[in-house]
């Protein structure tokens, strides 16, 4: 994995990353913002809180430099996913302007198979994303309760799951050759008990989707612990037996980029942790 430093006018900083694969994919990981707003509490770069939306050319210029770097050394770049710094549909406009030009004729022709955006759950914005944009849409669902989702991602207060999974059920079945990504970053003692994987089968039903569980990378300050990999092999097992698509990335694939939130640097200034339910205490 290799990381790309841009320097902006007002001099802050984003990172860009690429990822190539043995299996001849190249991957290059955009930012939509400087820092995040979401407060996401697993996550490195929400600690930042959000300093800035990056504009359409921002995030543009981040696939069109990897391209011109990267690709004699690892050969074209194949996918975009837009799981960088930032919440991507906090900076909706310029997201789908950028996600268009990517796939544009005119523009960067990747196929609108090959592009991801990632959200955290803005409902309103996953419809405006769906009716507008061609490309896939990933969703960091992470929790199967509406009490730990509050909790490790706060905004599930605005949106619950019911809203975000009904508003998707609803979407796609208007979009029917639509399929979504659900990231699952695997917390041990918080999201990743039998239970867990019972009510993330329920939840997810009648969505057309596929399941990525992620092993969670500890950063500097996180009160979190990753879910052990044998645990995550159970759990991942549990779920194909249920009749789900599932895919792992294990600990050792640490250089995979796999969801939001694992780059930038946190500062001076950082959110508030927020509270820990009492029978969660434990598992920190
Ligand atoms: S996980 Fe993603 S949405 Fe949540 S705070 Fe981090 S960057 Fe933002």
């Amino acid at each position: 994995m290799l990381q790309i430093l841009f320097s902006l006018e007002d001099a802050s900083v984003i990172e860009t990353v690429v990822i190539p694969s043995a299996r001849g994919r190249t991957t290059v990981c955009v930012s939509s913002q400087v820092g995040c707003a979401m407060n996401c509490q697993f996550c490195f770069t929400g600690r930042m809180g959000l300093r800035k939306h990056l504009s359409t050319a921002e995030i543009v210029e981040q696939a069109v430099f990897a391209r011109k770097l990267f690709s004699d050394e690892f050969g074209t770049i194949t996918n975009v996913v837009f799981m960088g710094m930032g919440e991507p549909l906090h900076n909706v406009d310029n997201v789908i302007k950028a996600s268009s030009i990517m796939v544009d004729e005119q523009g960067l022709q990747f196929s609108p198979r090959k592009v991801t955006v990632s959200t955290s759950g803005l409902v309103p914005e996953i419809k405006r994303f769906l009716n507008e944009s061609n490309c896939d849409l990933a969703v960091s669902l992470n929790a199967t309760t509406d009490e730990v989702r509050d909790w490790i991602m706060p905004i599930n207060r605005r949106y619950n799951l019911s809203t975000l999974l009904g508003t998707l059920r609803e979407e796609l079945r208007l979009r029917p050759k639509s399929i979504v990504l659900f990231e699952y970053v695997m917390l041990a003692g918080v999201n990743d008990s039998v239970d867990d994987a019972k009510r993330l089968t329920e939840l997810v039903r009648g969505i057309a989707c596929k399941i990525n569980l992620i092993s969670f990378n500890p950063h500097s300050g996180s009160q979190f612990k990753p879910t052990p990999d044998e645990k995550i092999i159970e759990f991942r097992n549990m779920l194909i037996q249920s009749g789900l698509t599932v895919m792992v990335r294990l600990s050792r694939g640490d250089d995979q980029m796999a969801a939001c939130g694992q780059l930038g640097a946190a500062g001076d200034y950082q959110l508030p942790l927020l509270r820990v339910p009492e029978k969660f205490q434990v598992a920190l």
